[in-house]
């Protein structure tokens, strides 16, 4: 039902943009894999689901490959507009390249060298599920880059699973897999709920340090589709790719409505992942189409990846409708600076920074009532799992960069020490060994 609501919405926005600004907010998923790479879907499929979630935009990213593009799968299929990446293997880890031609090729595993060709393509890249465990990031020293994934729905799903693997016993990890089998098979949006309301802190704490030097980096929710887990010699198609576009997602924000010209709405859907103009959600827990986060001073206003100068004080502006109980954070440099159980909130600033919003739901709000079951009593691990963990998340931000007297719009380089010779490139986790022995295995580009 929300599929259709969040699609009436979007609609609603394109015809009817906010009387204060026209931003139109466009709910899409990125970095997700085909049958050109990894992933179980042809684009036919893909776009399939990306409709039946509701969605405006996909882009692809199979690894280490344009063919899609140079096949001419880049173009509308029905009402989404596909968009064809790809995601790339460096020595420092996976990075997610976008807006390329279809010849381009980077021919090196040095990531400075892939993230320099591919800016000098035209294009820009996004650190991929940089502070995984299983493939982090290991080079922080590289610059040129434009965005990292701040939310990756695979590692949510890795941060559960590795919760009861860390023990090491494959005897318990396959039990513990079989135990979610069974309960997907008896309820696959229990279960991929449950893994988002999963926070991996790191990848925002990360996020707050490359802010806080001065970096303007865009923040993206990556779904890292496959609808393929390997197990022994049997191949499950799960997550579905409809099932993962409903988990997570990313708005784009665009200043002008897209036209359904494939050429024209690809470049509006780049500039907003360029420019950091984004928001993300988590669309179980409620659509966000309508969430805005704004900056006002003397007559100007910025939104989300813009930066506005600070001249007194600047007025921070959020709306959040959509969800009965929202509580929303606003954050200077990853510092909590005012909160709300509300879903306004209006906070004035007179300190440079960047500031970004976080929104929870209470849980509190119609857990007795789910909507696709009727009335029912609640089991006692929903209970249980609503005492630990009250506030789901809902909204990520991507931050509106206030800056001072003096700052330039541009960002300094960044300032991580390089790395320190002699440390192992660890790889895998603990619990990765349990996992393999039991027979999942991971992704080998
Ligand atoms: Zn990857
Ligand atoms: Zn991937």
């Amino acid at each position: 039902m929300w599929k259709r609501f969040s699609r009436w919405c979007n609609l609603l926005l394109l015809v009817a943009p906010a009387a204060a600004a026209p931003y139109y907010a466009h709910p899409g998923a990125v970095h997700m894999h085909t049958v050109y790479s990894d992933g179980s879907g042809t684009f036919q499929n893909l776009a399939a689901a990306a409709q039946a979630a509701g969605l405006s935009y996909i882009i692809t990213s199979d690894h280490n490959t344009l063919e899609p593009l140079r096949d001419g799968h880049q173009r509308y299929w029905g009402s989404v507009l596909v968009l064809v990446g790809t995601e790339i293997s460096t020595d420092a880890g996976h990075l997610l390249a976008m807006d390329l031609p279809a010849d381009f090729e980077w021919g090196t595993r040095d990531p400075q060298l892939v993230i320099d060709r591919v800016n000098a393509a035209g294009g820009f890249s996004v650190l991929a599920h940089p502070v995984s465990e299983r493939w982090p990031w290991l080079d922080w020293r590289v610059r040129g880059y434009a965005g990292m994934e701040v939310i990756n729905l695979a590692s949510l799903m890795d941060a559960d699973l590795r919760a009861v693997t860390q023990i090491q016993l494959p005897a318990r990890t396959l039990s513990r897999l079989v135990d979610l089998a069974q309960r997907y098979l008896r309820d696959p949006d229990g279960v991929m709920t449950r893994f988002t309301d999963n926070t991996v802190d790191a990848d925002r704490t990360r996020w707050d340090a490359l802010l806080r030097r001065g970096q303007q980096v865009a923040g993206t929710a990556g779904v890292d589709a496959h609808a393929r887990i390997p197990a022994g010699v049997t191949v499950f198609h799960v997550p579905t790719y409809q099932e993962a576009f409903e988990s997570v997602q990313t708005y784009a924000v665009t200043l002008a409505p897209l036209r359904g010209e494939a050429e024209a709405d690809r470049r509006e859907i780049y500039r907003a992942y360029r420019n950091g103009r984004l928001f993300l959600a988590y669309p179980r827990v409620a659509p966000a189409p309508e969430f805005r986060f704004t900056a006002h001073e003397a007559g100007r206003e910025a939104t989300v990846g813009q930066p506005i100068r600070l001249e007194e004080r600047v007025r921070l502006i959020v709306e959040a409708p959509g969800h009965p109980r929202p509580v929303i954070r606003l954050l200077r440099d990853g510092v909590e600076v005012a909160s709300a159980e509300a879903d306004r909130l209006e906070w004035t600033v007179t300190r440079p920074g960047a500031y970004r919003v976080e929104v929870y739901a209470s849980q509190r709000a119609g857990r007795l009532f789910d909507i696709r079951r009727g009335l029912r009593l609640p089991r006692v691990d929903e209970i249980l799992r609503a005492r630990r963990r009250e506030l789901r998340p809902w909204i990520l931000s991507n931050p509106i960069y206030v800056r001072g007297p003096g700052q330039g719009a541009v960002a300094p380089a960044p300032l991580f020490p390089p790395l320190r010779a002699g440390i192992p490139l660890r790889r895998s986790g603990p619990g990765y060994a349990a996992l393999e022995a039991a027979g999942i295995c991971c992704c080998s580009y």
